[in-house]
């Protein structure tokens, strides 16, 4: 056994730091944004049961042939960790949910895993933040969830650098016709295709719009287009969600290419992608998806649509294009100690500083000042105090500014009110648990019941 600490997993990332900052960011935004628009959080399982993806995402999809964490467990059990959520949104919501008012508004922030190749951007395990509507069908629904996930992007500061992608693939039997004049369409022109394009017009001729293949792009053209495909009702319920993102001012761009990789969706779908061009990669896409329900085993159709934001490429945009985060976590002031009897008077003043809003750390041990002083330096700090033998005696500190480099003298007592007075009040944090909880008296049993 080699005696070295093993190394995290290839495609896997620690979270901690400014990264850990815009994730905390991203998902304060769309926690509000979702709770401003009746959403409640949803968490399911990491695992589910292989056949649950395998039957909603579909043999066809890279997701299901290529990129699956699957396992078995002790009892022999087909498991995998799961590579996205709307299919286990929806066996959540067929197990707890159709007793509900319909339809019901979930939204998730949860981890997935997809065996792909890693790169920037690409993660084997990644996040998503995502929400769906499920329990009814009305091109309203479609529309504002695309609304919705454009204020996402718009409020993390993304506003103007992304662009929507807006395609329709109509209903499954559409879709059929579609896909087999494609099909021929593509078989007649095989000399022009690679062996990769070959594969996937064999295994799930839709793939083929998602071809990089130059020569492919240009066959695209004049290819046939799913939308010449729909029937009357299909073209009015796209119809009427253009119309509605008209009404909500969304702008769009229509492409009859999207088809997006997984095998639910129908009617509408779109995609995020980076406005700037730099890259192919989406930031995150949607669509209804009305059939899963019944792929996966319910006897039913049950309309649903939703959408997922990919955390980790947002967060990279972010970074990339300039937006900086207030760091909260900052330290505002640091209690440097010299002996016992300084802690001793510097602890009640630590436990008033989280009261009155202000983050703090006590220096610990016995280091010199030099080394005390490294470390707040180290931490960004923005206020040291220093409490010496000397100090202690008198019930005094010096309080250091680290922005600016001045030191003065300053009764103990005097401290918080000086460190308070001059930081922004912007940075003090106030929570206080209480104001999210009440405690019930337990009822007894000699109360009158509601009905006495
Ligand atoms: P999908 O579920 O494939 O439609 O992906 C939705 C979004 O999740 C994509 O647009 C990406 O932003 C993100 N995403 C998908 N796969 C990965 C991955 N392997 N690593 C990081 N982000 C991903």
């Amino acid at each position: 056994m080699s005696s070295s600490v093993p190394q995290k997993v290839r495609g896997m990332q620690d979270i901690f730091g400014e990264y850990q900052r815009y994730f905390n960011f991203l998902k304060k935004v769309a926690r509000h944004e979702f709770r401003k628009n009746g959403f409640t959080r949803i968490s399911t399982p990491i695992v589910e049961m292989q056949e649950l993806i395998v039957r909603s995402a579909g043999i066809g999809s890279d997701v299901v042939s290529k990129e699956m964490y699957s396992f078995q467990d002790r009892k022999g059990r087909e498991l995998v960790l799961k590579p996205e959520s709307t299919a286990g949104v929806m066996r959540a919501y067929l197990e707890n949910f159709l007793d509900e008012p319909q339809p019901v508004y979930l939204y998730y922030i949860e981890p997935h895993f997809r065996y792909d190749r890693p790169q920037k951007g690409r993660y084997r395990q990644f996040h998503q933040v995502g929400a769906e509507i499920i329990g009814e069908i009305d091109p309203v629904l479609d529309a504002k969830m695309i609304h919705i996930g454009c204020s996402v992007l718009d409020n993390i500061g993304l506003k103007g650098r992304y662009k929507l992608k807006l395609n329709s693939l109509g209903v499954a039997k559409e879709r059929e016709k579609y896909v087999q004049e494609l099909q021929s369409f593509f078989e007649a022109r095989a000399h022009l295709l690679d062996e990769t394009d070959i594969a996937r017009l064999r295994a799930n001729p839709l793939r083929i719009l998602d071809s990089k293949n130059e020569d492919v792009k240009e066959l695209l053209k004049v290819a046939p287009k799913i939308t010449d495909f729909l029937k009357k009702e299909s073209k009015d319920f796209y119809s009427k969600v253009k119309a509605y993102l008209d009404i909500l001012g969304v702008e769009y761009e229509e492409d009859h290419t999207l088809v997006r990789g997984l095998d639910y969706y129908s009617h509408t779908v779109w995609e995020w992608v980076d406005g700037s061009g730099r890259t192919q990669d989406a930031f995150g896409g949607g669509g209804r998806y009305d059939d899963l329900s019944k792929n996966i085993g319910h006897k039913e159709s049950v309309p649903a649509v939703g959408f997922a934001l990919g955390a980790e490429r947002l967060i990279e945009t972010l970074v990339d294009t300039g937006v900086k985060l207030r760091n909260k976590d900052a330290i505002h002031l640091y209690f440097i100690q010299l002996g016992e009897d300084a802690t001793k008077m510097i602890l009640p003043l630590s436990i008033e500083a989280r009261n009155r809003g202000v983050n703090s750390m006590l220096s610990l041990g016995t280091p010199s000042l030099k080394v005390q002083m490294k470390k707040a330096n180290r931490l960004w700090a923005r206020y040291v105090a220093i409490v010496g033998i000397m100090e202690a005696k008198k019930g005094i500190c010096q309080l250091k500014d680290m922005l600016n480099g001045t030191q003065e003298e300053l009764r103990l007592s005097d401290l918080l009110d000086r460190v308070v007075a001059n930081i922004d009040a912007k940075e003090l944090d106030f929570y206080s648990p209480t104001k999210d909880f009440v405690i019930e008296e337990p009822k007894t049993d000699s109360e009158p019941s509601e009905n006495s």
